[in-house]
This record gives structure tokens, C-alpha cells and sequence, in this order.
């Protein structure tokens, strides 16, 4: 067994920024990363399987295992749903060697770096500003009131870039997922006969 642990990676970014869709790349191309899979009390989407994409959990369920301490982070994103990383999975799986990947919103990255400061943590930012708003009126999930409300927290939350670590642009989902995968990989290598 190496002396130091694989890495926690967290990968936040502003919404709309497409870190699912790099999430997801790393999830088909690099099985040897292990992603989180989230609790949320949102409704599933056409073509979301749970267990897979989330754990669809109601708002009951949600607070019992919240109250009994199971998420390592949790939080309410865009005023409407809550999302929780469910604790024991990422534990486990640190435990058993493999390195941890989770995808999450920028309030609970920062309750991850009060409850693992060793975490890595990675900012996924667009191109430009331009790119962003193309993104989130293109994907179409959106009435324009709520574009306008979630442009607004893209702003704040573009600020926090300097709480990180390492900043990615995400101007190509290939590119973008592999340098993610390659910070996960050579943290090990390095860190590993220390
Ligand atoms: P969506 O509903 O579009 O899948 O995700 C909405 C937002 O929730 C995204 O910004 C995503 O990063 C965030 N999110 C997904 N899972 C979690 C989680 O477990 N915890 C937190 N804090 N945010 C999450």
C-alpha cells in the first residue's frame, strides 16, 4: 500500500461552465477514476437512470440522511434542489486506493476544503464570458428568467477562482477532461514515494 493516499479532486466551476459533460468524459474514458455519484431531491431528466447520474432521493429522505451526518457536503443550488455528496462512497473508495473524483457546486466545494483540507480543488472557467452565455441560452433548460438568475451567480461565482487550486478552461471536453485526469494521476506519481 503507497504511504500517501490518492487524491480528492473536486471539480466546481460557474454553472453552465459544462462540468458534467467533463465530469461524464472522465467517467466513459478513465474508469480507473471513481466519480461521485450525488443525492438530489430534483426530478430525474429524460434519459437520467438513478443510481447513475444521482441517487433521486425526496426531501424527507434527504434531511434524515442529512441529519445523521451522511453527506461529506450538501447544498441548496439555484434556490430549487438540494444536492449532497453522500460520505461513505468517497471514504471507501480513498480507503481502497482509487482516486476520487466529485462534481459539485461552489458552496459545497468549500465545505469539502473545511472537512478535507488535503482535497485538491480544480475550477472549471469558459473561454470567455461570451462562451458562457452561449452555453446556458444554447442548452435551452432554461425559461430566460431563470438564464438571467443563474448569469448573475456565474458572476460571483467566476470570482472564486482564486480559492483554488488549479483553474481549467474548458474549451474543448477532451482537452479539459484529460488534464483533469492527468493532475489526478500525477499527484499519485509524485507524492507517492514521499
Ligand atoms: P444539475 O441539476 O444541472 O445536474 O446540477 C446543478 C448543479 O448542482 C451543478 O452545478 C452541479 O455541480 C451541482 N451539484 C451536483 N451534485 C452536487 C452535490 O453533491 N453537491 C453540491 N454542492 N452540488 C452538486
Amino acid at each position: 500500500m503507497r504511504s500517501v493516499g490518492p487524491r480528492l479532486v473536486v471539480l466546481a466551476g460557474p454553472t453552465a461552465v459544462g462540468k458534467g459533460t467533463v465530469a461524464a468524459y472522465v467517467r466513459r474514458h478513465h474508469p480507473t477514476v471513481w466519480l461521485s455519484v450525488s443525492m438530489t431531491t430534483r426530478e430525474p431528466r429524460p434519459g437520467e437512470v438513478d443510481g447513475v447520474h444521482y441517487h433521486f432521493v425526496d426531501d424527507q429522505e434527504f434531511e434524515r440522511l442529512r441529519e445523521a451526518g451522511e453527506f461529506l457536503e450538501w447544498a441548496v443550488v439555484h434556490g430549487r434542489a438540494k444536492y449532497g455528496t453522500p460520505r461513505g462512497p468517497v471514504e471507501r473508495t480513498l480507503a481502497s486506493g482509487r482516486p476520487a473524483l466529485l462534481e459539485i457546486d461552489l458552496a459545497g466545494a468549500r465545505q469539502v476544503r473545511e472537512a478535507m483540507p488535503g482535497a485538491f480543488f480544480v475550477f472549471l472557467t469558459p473561454p470567455s464570458w461570451e462562451d458562457l452565455v452561449d452555453r446556458l441560452i444554447g442548452r435551452g433548460t432554461e425559461t430566460e428568467a431563470e438564464q438571467e438568475i443563474r448569469l448573475q451567480t456565474a458572476r460571483t461565482e467566476l470570482a472564486a477562482v482564486s480559492e483554488f487550486d488549479v483553474q481549467i478552461v474548458n474549451d474543448d471536453v477532451s482537452r479539459a477532461g484529460e488534464e483533469l485526469v492527468s493532475l489526478m494521476f500525477d499527484h499519485r506519481s509524485t507524492s507517492a514515494d514521499t
